[in-house]
């Protein structure tokens, strides 16, 4: 405890003498002393202060000791001051004082001895001390507990991140497993398959048509499977912020025209076309790998989700940069899918068909944000879809 921290004094009498006797009997150090002549004055001083004891004339024109003693009884902030009476005479301590169960009370009487006085000070101003200590440590608890109680929900959110993180690599996990099983089964059937056609001797197996197909089937998978892996590279990229885009000069016009190309076989197989509108050429610095990825992720779902209808795509010119539309009228994707199919391994109610880990349009998206661009999709369920690619000039 703090033993030199001063506590105040409140002596209240209407006689200029005694206020100056009593001052002088309990003067000491580690007190200040606030004379008041009225129970008005020292209402006042009660207001402006904080007091350890308070002692009060009970005779006093005016407002006498008593009423002053019920008034500060009365208030919050004086309600515990603990009070000692001043008397001439053993009548007046019959006086019945109201506020007398809510706090300290004592008495002293006049002619006042000096010792009897500087004791009961010293009580009351140890009790104040202990008191105002004990405050400090339950203030110094409660703001111990309030961080406590402040880690803990921060260790607590930590876990549940943690734990929502773990969760989300197991299923990570386990849905490239599963993915990398469906190519990976199909090329080692096929392989088993043509080892026994060669055990038995049946050449007739592998005319050269049949190999065509074989190969077809094999670069299918293998296809399949490097796109996972590239997709789950991507991703790990995008997570540990290590995604970059290198710009260089393109023209987007050509670059569409080569995709589409590339994407004829695709679009036959699923028994749709893709046409492309690009009145004129569109150059900028953009990256010409990552742009191809991004369109060709949205004309393989265009063709995945597109009803074996035809795909169309147009390129134009904007004041910031380039517009590239890809327009199917396949299934169309809700209002509320349309929200989470950017997200990673969100796969939309009419996705039943497809393969792939619902990681497309969430790497597709990183990729446009990476060139500073913007991706939206305008879609109705039955009415097909518009993605809409704005990128800036890089
Ligand atoms: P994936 O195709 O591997 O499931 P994507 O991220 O590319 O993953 O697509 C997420 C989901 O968005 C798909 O599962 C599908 O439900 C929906 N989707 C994407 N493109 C289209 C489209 N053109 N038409 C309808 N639905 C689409």
């Amino acid at each position: 405890m703090d033993t030199f921290e001063s506590a105040n004094i409140l002596i209240v009498d209407d006689l200029p003498e005694n206020l100056i006797a009593l001052e002088a009997l309990i003067r000491r150090d580690d007190l200040v002393v606030y004379p008041a002549a009225s129970g008005e004055a020292a209402l006042t001083l009660l207001l402006e202060h904080e007091f350890a004891l308070a002692i009060l004339d009970v005779q006093m024109p005016g407002m006498n000791g008593f009423e002053l003693a019920e008034l500060m009884r009365s208030t919050g902030r004086t309600r515990r001051i603990p009070i000692v009476f001043v008397s001439a005479a053993g009548r007046e301590l019959n006086h019945a004082f109201k506020g007398y169960e809510a706090g300290a009370v004592d008495f002293l009487h006049k002619p006042l001895d000096g010792y009897a006085v500087r004791s009961k000070v010293a009580v009351f101003v140890d009790m104040y001390r202990q008191r105002s200590a004990m405050g400090r440590q339950v203030e110094a608890l409660e703001q111990s507990r309030r961080e406590q109680q402040a880690l803990l929900e921060k260790l607590n959110a930590a876990q549940l991140d943690l734990e929502r993180a773990v969760k989300m690599r197991d299923d990570f996990m386990s849905v490239v497993a599963h993915e990398l099983r469906t190519p990976l089964n199909t090329l080692f059937l096929e392989t088993q398959l043509r080892r026994m056609q060669i055990e038995r001797g049946n050449l007739a197996a592998f005319t050269p048509e049949q190999l065509g197909k074989m190969v077809a089937r094999d670069d299918r998978q293998i296809r399949n499977m490097v796109r996972l892996i590239d997709d789950m590279l991507d991703v790990s990229r995008i997570r540990s912020g290590t995604l970059s885009v290198r710009p260089a000069q393109v023209e987007l016009a050509g670059l569409l025209r080569r995709v589409i190309d590339d994407l004829e076989q695709q679009a036959l197989a699923v028994g749709s076309c893709i046409t492309l509108h690009a009145p004129q050429p569109v150059e900028g610095r953009w990256d010409e790998f990552r742009i191809e990825q991004v369109v060709v992720n949205l004309l393989t779902n265009a063709l995945r989700y597109g009803g074996g209808k035809p795909v169309e795509v147009g390129l134009s010119a904007t004041p910031e940069g380039a517009r590239i539309e890809v327009r199917d009228h396949g299934i169309g994707i809700s209002e509320q899918d349309q929200q989470r199919i950017f997200q990673q391994f969100e796969r939309g109610g009419g996705g039943k068909s497809a393969d792939g880990l619902g990681l497309g349009l969430y790497i597709t998206r990183q990729l446009v944000e990476a060139h500073g661009g913007k991706i939206s999709v305008h879609s109705a369920p039955g009415e097909g879809s518009i993605f809409r690619l704005d990128l800036p000039q890089g």
